[in-house]
């Protein structure tokens, strides 16, 4: 479970952030969605322990800044960032090993095989693509079997395929009791995933919908009902 407590955050005299609250329980896809700007990253980034912030961050119940809610957490950041001196096979193990996760190799090679990232693996980290670079961050991510998994941005620059394989692996980490948290400015990409929507705008959450709520409805005309058919 992952919970956000009036959470503020200010760059100097940008308040990025506005007293934002909200949860996403176990089992539960959560979504921040909201155009450019919104404060998506700027959330990410305070639960993931990068900036400094206002308010109180849940992980399982421990405060986020605890070394025991650190282990139960992965994050996937807008950016890529790799070690230009290591292989993608080793970027994977080093993360494998200081998170001592359980994950097998078998476990291991099937996610290099979704990705199609099995004939990569000797590759240097600033001989990748940048979409190749995501699908490192994203196995990185997975190895760690994490509790709570944060995915900002994730689909942007990834292939249809990597897309798709992305979106069953968060539908499996669901089903297997994981609190997934994604952003995104573009609702399409979330479509038939999502448990729990916060809907976002120059740094306040302007709407909370679960599924059952929505049901039929086009989310797509709500968003623009709520943001006055502004969108990025
Ligand atoms: P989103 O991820 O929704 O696009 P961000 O969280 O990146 O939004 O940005 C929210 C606001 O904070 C924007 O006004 C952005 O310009 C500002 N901002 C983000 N990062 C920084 C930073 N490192 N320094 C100063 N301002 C920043
Ligand atoms: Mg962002």
């Amino acid at each position: 479970m992952l919970e956000i407590q009036n959470l503020s955050k200010s760059y100097g005299k940008n308040l990025a952030v506005d007293q934002v609250n909200f949860t996403v329980p176990d089992g539960m896809v959560g979504i921040l969605l909201g155009p450019n700007g919104a404060g998506k990253s700027t959330i990410i980034k305070s639960i993931a322990g990068l900036l400094r912030y206002k308010g109180g961050i849940g992980i399982q119940g421990m405060s986020s800044k605890t070394l025991e809610a650190k282990k139960l957490f992965a994050y996937v950041p807008e950016i890529p960032a790799m070690f230009e001196a290591l292989t993608v096979k080793e970027h994977i193990e080093f993360v494998r090993k200081a998170y001592q996760s359980t994950i097998t190799d078998a476990e291991l090679q099937a996610l290099l095989k979704r990705f199609e990232m099995e004939d990569k693996q000797d590759k240097l980290g600033n001989e990748l693509s940048k979409g190749m670079m995501q699908k490192v961050s994203i196995l990185c991510a997975l190895a760690i079997k994490p509790k709570v998994i944060l995915l900002d941005e994730p689909m942007v620059g990834l292939d249809p395929k990597a897309i798709k394989e992305l979106k069953e692996v968060v539908v499996e980490l669901r089903d297997q009791g994981t609190t997934i948290l994604i952003s995104t400015h573009m609702l399409e990409m979330v479509e038939g995933i999502w448990d729990v929507m916060f809907v976002m705008e120059k740094g306040k959450i302007i709407g909370s919908y679960t599924k059952e709520q929505v049901g039929d409805k086009d989310l797509d005309e709500l968003f623009f009902e709520m943001t006055g058919g502004e969108r990025s």
